[in-house]
């Protein structure tokens, strides 16, 4: 079976923890190795970016020399045969970023444009180090410039790949060295356009250039490493020893995502969903254990809930007026009082004559409830708390859902909802409530 193997920036945070990975690889018979920045770099070079723009050139530089030695000390320390040229590699890298940033200072302007030039340095020598560590432990390797391979449109640092293009790239460039039987390396999150300027994915892309080039190649399994052992059945900040969640759908890991239980972000994945092929979660520093496995279907066996989340300090606004009664046009005033001061909702209830939404972001919060007094009696209450149930089965098996309310008890609910997906079940009640509610729950479903 072929593989992409995602490393990101904690697992290649090091020397130790490159070794790791390369022990990791070298279990894989010629996988694509899709590599983050060491980590922290590229929140280094998003400051370098901020610096240029105030014109503080010495700053600036004086932060990519701290990048430089670190890159040069850990590239030393995992390679020996191939020390040489890829400290030349990674040196003449961060000569030509020294003299962009000087340029920038100058100029005292970071377009979207340069700011993804600055940010690509990243991927491009964390990548470089991990090709030459490969090969210098005896693994058939090659480095891949990952701008020539993903090709994006022109939406500087949120780039969307062209897919098509980029899979004619894959068929070209990584599908031969795979065939050869070696593991082609490449950074994460960059690209570049059709016309070869740099591109970046955004934030956190790497995961999303992993999904893409799986998607691309059609492997068996797209591998996400990382510094922790998979999603959890909840959070651990809440909940005394949750368990692991071996297997779970990409619904219901978008349905957890929002709630803060991001190991990945969802979308980013899509790629790979959409293409059937399994995404797995794994513990670089524990290597041997199973990690989570999400899939387009998820558990085989479903039975109870797949795994709980919460959302802590939110607020319930609850907007009542009898001109609902039998009245068309009400949601949507109601809706458009949210929309002007910008502010997203998360959970809403209806009843005939009120409506009960709850918000996370209450900055405009005194602005909205006088635009819904014109037409309707408003209250709000803070301190209140989400709990999101998540679980395919709850389609299928209608007890869940009472098990879930008679686990909760005497604890007061304030809202509950299940929404047309029927893959959640969301209680909204009070914050002080929610270890209590949580762990109930928890022992109900997973104990
Ligand atoms: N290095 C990039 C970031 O920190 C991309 C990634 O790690 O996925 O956002
Ligand atoms: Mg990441």
């Amino acid at each position: 079976m072929s593989v992409v193997m995602k490393f990101g920036g904690t697992s290649v945070a090091d020397a130790d923890a490159i070794n790791r990975v390369i022990a990791i690889v070298a279990k894989e018979k010629s996988p694509v190795v899709v590599v983050s920045a060491l980590s922290k770099v590229t929140d280094t070079l998003v400051k370098v970016c901020r610096l240029a723009e105030d014109g503080d050139g010495t700053g600036a530089a004086q932060a990519l020399d701290g990048l430089v030695d670190r890159h040069v000390s850990i590239a030393s320390a995992v390679t020996s045969a191939s020390r040489a040229s890829v400290l030349a590699g990674v040196k003449e890298e961060f000569d030509e970023l020294i003299g962009l940033v000087h340029a920038l200072a100058v100029l005292r302007e970071v377009s979207p444009r340069s700011q993804d030039a600055v940010l690509s340095v990243g991927e491009l020598v964390s990548s470089r180090i991990v090709a030459a560590a490969l090969a210098d432990r005896g693994i058939a390797s090659a480095w891949v410039d990952a701008r020539g391979v993903l090709v994006t449109d022109a939406e500087y640092t949120a780039a969307v790949p062209d897919m098509t293009a980029t899979c004619d790239r894959v068929r070209e460039t990584l599908a031969p060295l795979q065939a050869a039987g070696k593991v082609a390396v490449l950074g994460g999150f960059i690209g570049a356009t059709a016309s070869g300027v740099t591109t970046t994915l955004g934030r956190g892309g790497s995961d999303y250039s992993a999904a893409i080039f799986g998607a691309c190649l059609g492997v068996g399994e797209i591998q996400i490493w990382t510094d922790v052992d998979g999603m959890l059945t909840a959070d651990p900040r809440v909940v005394e020893h949750p368990r692991l969640v071996e297997q779970l759908s990409f619904n219901e890991a978008s349905e957890l995502a929002f709630f803060g239980a991001k190991v990945l972000h969802p979308s980013t994945i899509l790629p790979a969903v959409d293409k059937n092929i399994p995404v797995l979660i794994l513990n670089s520093r524990r290597p041997e254990n199973t990690g989570t496995r999400i899939t387009a279907t998820g558990r085989p066996d479903a039975r109870g809930l797949t795994a709980l989340a919460c959302k802590r300090d939110v607020t319930v606004v609850d907007i009542t007026s009898t001109r609902m009664l039998m009245a068309h046009g009400f949601l949507r005033r109601l809706f458009e009082v949210f929309e002007r001061f910008k502010t997203p909702v998360d959970v809403v209830t209806t009843s005939e004559v009120s409506v009960s939404v709850t918000v996370d972001d209450t900055r405009r919060l005194d602005d909205i409830v006088e635009g819904l007094r014109h037409f309707a009696e408003v209250s709000s209450e803070r301190e209140m708390a989400i709990i999101c149930a998540v679980g395919e089965n709850l389609r299928s098996d209608p007890t869940v859902f009472a098990r879930a309310v008679t686990a909760l008890d005497r604890v007061p609910l304030r809202l509950v909802s299940q929404a047309a997906s029927r893959r959640n079940i969301t209680f909204v009640l009070r914050d002080a409530d929610v270890p209590e509610a949580m762990t109930r729950l928890h022992d109900e479903f997973f104990h």
